[in-house]
């Protein structure tokens, strides 16, 4: 014989219905059937609504109610055929009529009682066993309907009663010894006490009828029917990559469903570990996947960790004082005043110095649990030996579980390290001695992100996802999206990175995708997007609350720099193509820096210096190793060199530096260029990671301009000057010829101190062949003393930008 076990979802209206019958039809044919059904979907709290409105004399229970009639009503309409509709129908209306009186006496005399809650949500198993046995008589000759109330047995405690295992059993067996019927239906969560009250099993408790059964019956299989095809690795709502565990032990399964893990009501375990019953279960709606088997030995002994979950609306209660040291007691006294108040308590952890003790409990009854503990310990307290009761609430739990946990090591540095990774704060942390869970208290505002991180952790290929959000995408910001776009397949095959971008921003609006923006048509989206803030971009990225969140800037933007510091402070990292923030206030490159190391996220601005060249990573290296920087020598401007590289006794200086701005290689304002700060701002940078403590002031500049083009006040001004004072540039190129050298602009770093400049530089020099808007960059250090380390390249462009600041994001990745 087999039992199954239909849920809420799988019995939600009469198009669900027909797809249970249908296995039911295919089932019956091969065994004899014990169903047991849960009330239509969302039938059981509304029921509970209803009661509570009309206890509150708010006569909008009259409107529930209603939709409880309605959704009824329509369900035997659909599925009953014309011959017998009438019947069932009167016999449907019959039921909800006394439901009905029962809300009216509730709203006259306003008590609801744990004893008229029974009562009244009784009607939700009971109409919906009665309608799908009568649907079933249509097909199956041999069906009948069995009501539980006359089988278990429990005590008093209505909504969560404890069943009385002898007499049920003996109840259910002698039923179904005499009964001859092929199936025969039974409403699930219902029971009744000595005195032939109703009384029920649990929210969930369905799950358990049928597990009572089953027991009782030795069925050859439990199967529990679900909308899930069986019970996965997390929640699935919440977890995309979650997948169905094909075998698990009871002891795992328990454990994940006293942990959260809703798809199995935990009592259910119980019954059919005892008669060794495997529990098979199902998904209704595709009923031909394999669904998870729970046995007694589980399966794949080399998965140390089976299953994630996860409790919600949980509250720590810490008892904690120096009177409870060495002195026993503390925690019997403790646990009796929650345990005689019916507290459950879902997690204890104990700090070894005595000194406090911790345990997790519902939040609803955080304030029970107050007050009677705080009563319990009044003396104590009065006498300052312990601290009142401390109460956190909105907290949830998480727990990582395996039967072979305990034979693998570190599994808990696994998880912690992952949590920590993600900057989420564990509270408190409890071990089964079992070693078969390990369970962390949480903040609410966490959940996904943990069980995302955890199941990534111990289920996924190792792909790590990257979560980009992106301001400033015009030239080089639109090139490196496209990079992105083209390299996706390739990260993900090769580096198992999943590269998303899912916020994206330009001065004028900004859109947000949380599984991703669509790389093909951001452009349009964009457009479309909503008005752009700074803090709103902040605000949304911190909402989302996603692991491995990046927020890159590819603007010149100092209000945006300004941010940086609140992404760094939630543990965002910030990659920085924008050279504000390194070269400002030494006080606030410091800061930056600090709180990167503090909030464990990263802060990288390859692209500050030489676009993509591998500049300060390659110094980072070298002083990370050990070495230490005596001279740094360079041309760092990409304007600059090509300037000087383009201009001689045939062309114009004005005519030339109008070219490179068309072109693309200066500043909007050439003289940010001219001026040389941009370049003292590139060394700054170079010296203070190099380990100097340096500020723009310090960085001696020898402009090579004259008075009056220093002095203009606008670029039109500026460009004017470079017509009247072509005979000084002029005289800056003769003088570099007659000495047979090459005009460079070079920046200097010797022994703590910086310049920046024109120079000549001779035909030995390493710069003197350097082309077009090259780059190049001299390291002498206490390891390269005689021979630099040389990088050099294209110092500008928005190809190679871009590509510095992929380089940034996979850095990133693989750390
Ligand atoms: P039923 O009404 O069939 O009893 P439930 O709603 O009680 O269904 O349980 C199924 C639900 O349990 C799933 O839809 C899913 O949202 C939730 N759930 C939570 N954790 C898990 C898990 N680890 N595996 C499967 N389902 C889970
Ligand atoms: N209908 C009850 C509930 O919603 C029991 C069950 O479905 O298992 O809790
Ligand atoms: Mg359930």
């Amino acid at each position: 014989m087999k039992v199954l076990k239909f849920g809420g979802t799988s019995v939600a209206n009469a198009e669900n219905i027909s797809k249970v019958i249908k296995i039911l039809e295919s089932e019956s044919k091969k065994n004899k059937i014990a169903v047991v059904v849960s009330a239509l979907g969302g039938t059981t709290d509304m029921l509970i609504e209803a009661g509570n409105l009309a206890t509150n004399k708010d006569k909008k229970y009259i409107e529930v109610f209603q939709n409880i009639v309605n959704r009824h009503i329509n369900t035997v309409e659909e599925l009953i055929d014309n011959k017998n509709k009438q019947a069932v129908l009167n016999e449907v209306n019959t039921k909800l009529e006394e439901l009905k009186q029962i809300l009216q006496g509730l709203y006259l005399i306003n008590e609801f009682s744990n004893k008229t809650i029974d009562k009244i949500v009784s009607f939700g198993e009971l109409l919906s066993s009665y309608i799908i046995s009568e649907a079933l008589q249509q097909t199956v000759k041999s069906a009948s309907l069995k009501d539980s109330r006359e089988l278990i047995l429990t005590d008093s405690t209505f909504t969560n009663a404890t069943v009385k295992t002898k007499e049920t059993t003996t109840n259910i067996s002698s039923f179904f010894k005499k009964n001859k019927d092929k199936i025969v239906v039974l409403p699930g969560f219902v029971s009744r006490n000595k005195n032939n009250e109703t009384t029920t099993l649990g929210r969930g408790g369905s799950d358990y009828t049928a597990a009572l059964i089953a027991s009782a019956v030795k069925a050859d299989v439990l199967e529990i029917w679900t909308d899930v095809s069986g019970m996965y690795t997390a929640n699935p709502k919440l977890v995309k990559q979650a997948f169905p565990i094909e075998e698990i032990s009871y002891q795992e399964a328990m454990e994940l469903s006293h942990f959260g893990a809703k798809v199995l009501y935990p009592p259910t375990v119980h019954p059919a570990l005892q008669k060794k019953i495997p529990i098979l279960i199902k998904n209704t709606f595709s009923p031909d996947e394999k669904g998870t088997l729970i046995t007694k030995k589980g399966k794949d002994k080399k998965q140390p960790v089976k299953g994630i979950s996860h409790i919600e609306n949980i509250a720590l209660l810490t008892l904690e004082g120096n009177g409870m040291v060495g002195v026993p007691g503390f925690s019997k006294r403790l646990f009796s005043a929650l345990s005689r108040n019916n507290i459950n308590v879902v997690l204890i952890t104990q700090a070894s110095s005595e000194h406090s003790i911790c345990v997790g409990v519902f939040s609803s009854e955080s304030k029970k649990a107050k007050h009677v503990v705080d009563e319990e310990f009044v003396y104590e307290i009065s006498k300052k030996k312990i601290k009142p009761l401390l109460i956190e609430d909105s907290l949830a739990i998480v727990a990582v579980v395996g039967d072979n946990m305990k034979n693998h090591q570190g599994i808990s540095g696994r998880m912690f390290r992952a949590l920590g990774n993600n900057n989420v704060n564990v509270r408190a942390i409890a071990q089964g001695a079992s070693e078969r869970n390990i369970s962390a208290v949480i903040s609410h505002k966490d959940i996904k992100k943990a069980l995302t991180a955890l199941h990534n952790r111990f289920f996924e290929k190792q792909i790590k996802t990257l979560n980009l959000f992106i301001v400033g995408v015009g030239n080089v910001g639109g090139i490196l999206l496209n990079q992105i776009k083209k390299q996706q397949d390739y990260l993900n095959e090769n580096l198992l990175l999943n590269v998303r971008v899912v916020g994206i921003s330009n001065s004028k609006k900004m859109i947000f995708e949380e599984e991703g923006i669509d790389l093909n048509t951001w452009s349009d989206q964009l457009q479309k997007g909503k008005k752009q803030s700074h803090k709103l971009f902040f605000d949304t990225i911190k909402e989302l609350n996603l692991s491995n969140s990046i927020f890159i800037d590819v603007t010149a933007n100092e209000d945006v720099a300004k941010t940086y510091k609140n992404y760094l402070r939630e543990s965002i990292s910030v990659i920085a193509c924008n050279k504000i923030a390194c070269s400002s206030k030494y006080s606030d490159y410091k800061e930056l820096k600090d709180l990167s190391r503090k909030y464990n996220a990263s802060f990288l601005f390859e692209t500050n210096v030489g676009a993509g060249l591998p500049v300060i990573n390659t110094l980072n290296n070298l002083i990370n190793s050990g070495d230490k920087v005596t001279s740094i020598q360079a041309v760092l401007s990409g304007s600059l060199n090509f300037i000087f590289n383009n201009f001689d006794d045939t062309s114009s200086f004005h005519d030339i530096v109008k070219q490179a701005q068309e072109e693309g290689y200066t500043e909007p304002d050439p003289r940010i260029d001219l001026s040389g700060v941009d370049v003292a701002r590139k060394i700054l940078i170079l010296a203070r990671e190099a380990g100097y403590k340096l500020d723009l002031k310090d960085i001696k500049n020898q402009s090579f301009l004259p008075k009056e083009s220093l002095e203009a006040k606008t670029v039109d001004d500026f460009y004017n000057t470079l017509k009247t004072e072509a005979s000084h540039f002029s005289e800056l190129y003769k003088s570099a010829q007659n000495n047979d050298c090459q005009l460079k602009y070079v920046a200097e770093f010797n022994n703590g101190k910086a310049s920046v400049g024109l120079k000549e530089i001779d035909k030995e020099h390493p710069f003197y062949n350097l082309k077009g808007k090259d780059n190049i960059v001299l390291f002498f250090t206490e390891r390269y003393t005689e021979q630099p380390l040389i990088i050099k390249g294209a110092g500008a462009g928005a190809e190679v930008t871009a590509s510095g600041l992929f380089g940034d994001i996979i850095t990133l990745g693989r750390n």
